[in-house]
């Protein structure tokens, strides 16, 4: 008897919210406007108060905070070569040049010596990433920001509902931006927001957001910036509203099943299997995604083929930056970043999702085990 199909990541949307959207489709007002707001002064109080504008993504949120800290031509951004390619994308995106440092292979997040070790005078920014809701040592970051007088895009796509030290990420920092999009923790279907500094900040997120536009009275209309289309609509931001009810809740059910992967897995699976488990941190970590490392004696795309095979999703989050085409033209090479290229070719991310269920967890331990174990 074959089980049915677990995908890696499924989104969970409630009546109550298909009910609201629906009311937005009646309402004559689809596009931004008073959900967008709601939506947005939620996330604000969420946030300790921070100024929060929303977006169509959380690609372009990191853009926008990068044109509002003045990041151009000439201008260096560190970033870590794991993550989603939108990372780096946006750095190229407004004219300035990517560099990398190296992971650290415990968090798989980008190593912090290594990242201070390759700041120069041309450095301006940094974009930190949270690789599956796990952040790196912020006190540590945030020194680092500070001594070297360098603005922070946080690249906290995946880490709503994470914290540090008791702390929400979003809730303290300089730029901090998240994304809605449909695999993560809360989504608007796609979507985002950036968590901003002040009011002189909100103006230019908004500008950014819309054409460059400034309104005032009835037909008033300047545009002195040049901007792009990036707002969110209010049916997204309805979604959001919905999902956003039950964050707590969403946070503590990953925390759970990651708990229960650890469990189902037990302590020798290290050492039987070859594999790397993710860093169990079950107070700050949102468990975005719950990854392994494979020995190098599989090849992924094997493991991934046997997974399937057992009616299993998989996903590879995320093979290194710095080797896809467009990077290597800019000059860079196998070798240059050796954990994360190491990595890169071996994580695996397992179904993690809201919806799931204990049973769920050990019917895909057995199967990573049945395919991993040495005979
Ligand atoms: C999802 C994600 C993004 C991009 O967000 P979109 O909303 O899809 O544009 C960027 N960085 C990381 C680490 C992500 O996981």
């Amino acid at each position: 008897m074959t089980e049915p199909f677990l995908p890696f990541s499924r989104p969970t949307i409630d009546e109550q919210t298909i009910a609201a959207v629906a009311d937005v489709l009646r309402s004559g007002w689809i596009t931004s406007g008073p959900k967008v707001q709601a939506f947005e002064a939620r996330l604000s109080e969420y946030f300790g108060g921070r100024p929060v504008r929303t977006f169509n993504s959380g690609t372009c949120t990191m853009e926008i905070a990068l044109r509002i800290a003045g990041i151009g031509p000439g201008d260096e951004v560190i970033t870590t070569p794991i993550s989603w390619v939108a990372t780096a994308n946006v750095i190229l995106e407004v004219g300035a040049t990517p560099v990398f440092a190296d992971i650290d292979p415990v968090t798989r997040n980008i190593d912090l010596n290594k990242l201070e070790a390759a700041i120069t005078p041309r450095t301006k920014a940094i974009i930190p990433v949270y690789l599956a809701g796990l952040p790196v040592d912020m006190d540590r970051l945030y020194a680092i920001a500070e001594h070297h007088r360098l603005r922070v895009v946080e690249d906290a796509a995946q880490a709503l509902g994470s914290s540090w030290r008791g702390k929400r990420i979003g809730a303290f920092g300089d730029f901090v931006s998240f994304s809605f999009q449909a695999n993560k923790n809360i989504t608007t279907s796609e979507g985002g927001c950036l968590v901003l500094n002040d009011a002189e900040e909100v103006a230019l997120a908004e500008k950014y957001r819309l054409q460059g536009v400034t309104r005032s009275g009835y037909d008033g209309i300047e545009v002195d910036v040049l901007g792009g289309k990036f707002n969110m609509t209010d049916i997204a931001a309805t979604i959001g509203l919905g999902q956003f009810a039950g964050i707590d809740a969403v946070t503590a059910q990953r925390r759970a099943l990651a708990r229960h992967y650890f469990t189902s897995f037990g302590t020798d699976f290290e050492a039987r299997c070859g594999a790397q488990l993710p860093v169990a941190d079950f107070e700050q970590s949102n468990w975005h995604m719950f990854q392994i490392v494979l020995p190098e004696r599989i090849q992924r795309a094997d493991f991934m083929e046997r997974m399937a095979k057992l009616n299993i999703g998989t996903g590879y989050h995320y093979p290194a930056i710095h080797l896809f085409k467009l990077y290597r033209a800019l000059g860079f090479a196998e070798g240059m970043f050796p954990i994360a290229e190491s990595v890169g070719r071996r994580i695996v991310t397992l179904p993690m999702f809201t919806a799931m269920t204990e049973n769920h967890v050990e019917r895909v331990v057995s199967a990573v085990k049945s395919i991993l174990q040495r005979e």
